[in-house]
């Protein structure tokens, strides 16, 4: 039974603390990352300086052993490990140039490690002079770049709950995780008065999601938004922080920020967090989706270019990639793909239908102009080591373009059902695709298998040719399809359009299958002519479409 061997599999990867991937019955392992150890909390304190890029640091860990091993292996890249404890005690550890070992007692399985360590940050945290000449300092940690300034277990599959505690000029405005615990005055060893903020994450989040702003910020309060769909209380409080110079174009695009939570907390679940912060940062992407607090890139503020599509698309990260985090980087579709679909599906709740078909039409024109991932690759791609190399547009606007298909599959309502067990079962943890394709199966009744295979699993596209005819005996418009062997065959229902003289459209389907045998055409009753035949007329299929008479 498949049940009974997938469980078997999955009670094996779990004793074996090691990730798995189930496919078919048969086990799929993601080559596990430090399989013996499992974090679940960082407290993490930092001095963050006047000027300049030398940050003092502390780090404690709390770590639970899973499995045989004599030493945690952390990551941390450029600083300097002064000194390290577990539970309280002295012990001689041993940097490396990409990591920290540190000896671990015979007994016991779980453990506190601190780990004391500075010097300048060349990335992760960066430190910086803005456009009007004052230092500021942002995390930017996607993918791998939090062992930049963080010991850490730096890899999707360990989520942790995290505390900040920062030292900064008390000029500075700190933003972190999760709830703002405590602001208080201190002095620092040079008699300097300083602010220690105290910001608390009390779910577990992904190190690449773990950040920090400390800079001459302004906060905009956007006041409690959708009450009654937070996790844990009422309302979800928001922010927006901006240089001093950019608060005129507040709210701006953000007085749609509360209308966006709501709505994808009503498709979704819950908001997961304790607030959501939107930020002007120095992120080196267009928005980065941090856990509770939103960076953007700095220009979209000064451009005035900031829009909600890009507002939805990293709040939709929240429950897509924050909360429910892909176990492994093959999987970050399930991040990327979900927010672009998710920005569409605003785009449809505050647009209309026409507008989020165009935002479809869209996306799939930039699939298929894609001459790199798209052609080459499947969406999940198993062979690329350069991470930053899955930022494609198969993460992005193919793994979108799929969750749409898979709705019209299997039905609006199974779709969102699904979604919201998958959310409810993964959330504050991980998953990988094979558990979304659990819940859409169970919700629909269908086997997806083949979906999940042929759109995920493959390379490309399928290209369709349809010729049309005119019966004038039987006033039936004629309608075939084929497809091209460029990508292999798909199974897929093609719907087609006839549109009358007066502009109606008259609608069948073609079933296209994976044998690539050319199917039954389609036969539309018509008194006369057609003014046109339509393939696909709502933007439901990822494919290459042209049309002709024969
Ligand atoms: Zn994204």
């Amino acid at each position: 039974m498949i049940m009974g061997i997938r469980a078997r599999v999955l009670a094996r990867c779990a004793f074996l603390a090691v990730v798995c991937v189930v496919r078919r019955g048969e086990a799929q392992q993601i080559r596990p990352y430090r399989p013996a150890f499992d974090v679940s909390n960082y407290d993490i304190s930092i001095d963050i300086p006047d000027t300049g890029k030398v940050i003092r640091a502390s780090v404690t860990i709390d770590v639970a052993r899973t499995a045989k091993a004599d030493s945690l292996v952390l990551d941390l890249l450029d600083l300097r490990v002064n000194r390290v404890a577990v539970d309280g005690r002295a012990v001689k550890f041993n940097q490396a140039p990409a990591t920290v070992a540190i000896p671990l007692p015979a007994r016991g399985n779980s453990f506190s490690v601190t780990v004391d360590y500075g010097g300048p940050v060349s990335d992760g945290l960066i430190a910086r002079v803005d456009s009007a000449g004052r230092w500021t300092y942002f995390g930017d940690n996607w993918p791998n770049r939090a062992r930049h300034w963080i010991p850490s277990i730096d890899h999707p599959s360990d989520k942790a709950t995290v505390t900040w505690r920062v030292r900064a000029p008390s000029s500075k405005t700190v933003v972190a995780n999760g709830k703002l615990v405590s602001t208080k005055p201190v002095r620092d060893a040079s008699g300097q008065d300083r602010t220690e903020t105290v910001w608390r994450e009390s779910r577990r989040i992904p190190v690449y999601l773990m950040v920090i702003a400390a800079a001459p910020l302004e906060r905009y309060d956007l006041g409690d938004t959708a009450c009654g769909l937070a996790d844990g209380q009422r309302c979800v409080p928001q922010y927006v922080y901006t240089a001093p110079e950019q608060r005129g174009m507040l709210p701006g695009p953000f007085a749609r920020a509360g209308e966006i939570v709501r709505l994808f907390a009503g498709l979704v679940g819950p908001f997961p967090y304790e607030k959501l912060a939107h930020l002007q940062s120095s992120t080196r992407f267009g928005g980065m989706e941090n856990a509770s607090e939103i960076f953007y890139a700095d220009g979209a503020f000064r451009r005035r270019t900031m829009n909600d599509g890009l507002i939805a698309h990293e709040t939709a990260h929240q429950w897509f990639g924050d909360a429910v985090t892909e176990r492994d980087w093959p999987h970050v579709w399930l991040s990327e793909g979900f927010a672009t679909y998710f920005a569409a599906l605003w785009t449809r709740a505050a647009r209309g239908d026409s507008a989020f078909r165009a935002q479809m039409a869209n996306i799939r024109r930039t699939v298929l102009a894609d001459s790199n991932a798209v052609t080459r690759r499947p969406v999940i791609d198993t062979i690329e080591t350069n991470l930053l190399s899955l930022l494609n547009r198969n993460s992005y606007e193919k793994g979108g373009f799929v969750l749409h298909m898979l709705k019209a599959q299997v039905g609006e309502r199974a779709f969102f059902d699904a979604l919201r067990a998958y959310y409810a079962k993964h959330k504050n943890a991980t998953a990988v695709t094979d558990d979304l394709r659990a819940e859409m199966e169970r919700e629909s009744g269908q086997q997806l298998g083949w979906f999940f295979d042929q759109w995920l699993k493959r390379p490309g596209y399928p290209e369709v040719m349809a010729e049309w005819s005119y019966d004038s005996t039987a006033h039936e418009v004629v309608i075939t399809a084929q497809q091209g062997s460029r990508f292999g065959a798909y199974q897929f229902p093609l719907t087609v359009a006839a549109v009358d003289s007066s502009g109606s459209q008259h609608r069948s389907t073609i079933m296209m299958t994976a044998d690539g045998a050319t199917p039954r055409p389609a036969r539309i009753p018509l008194a006369s002519p057609p003014a046109a035949v339509v393939l696909d007329p709502d933007v439901e299929l990822l494919a290459t479409l042209t049309t002709g008479k024969p």
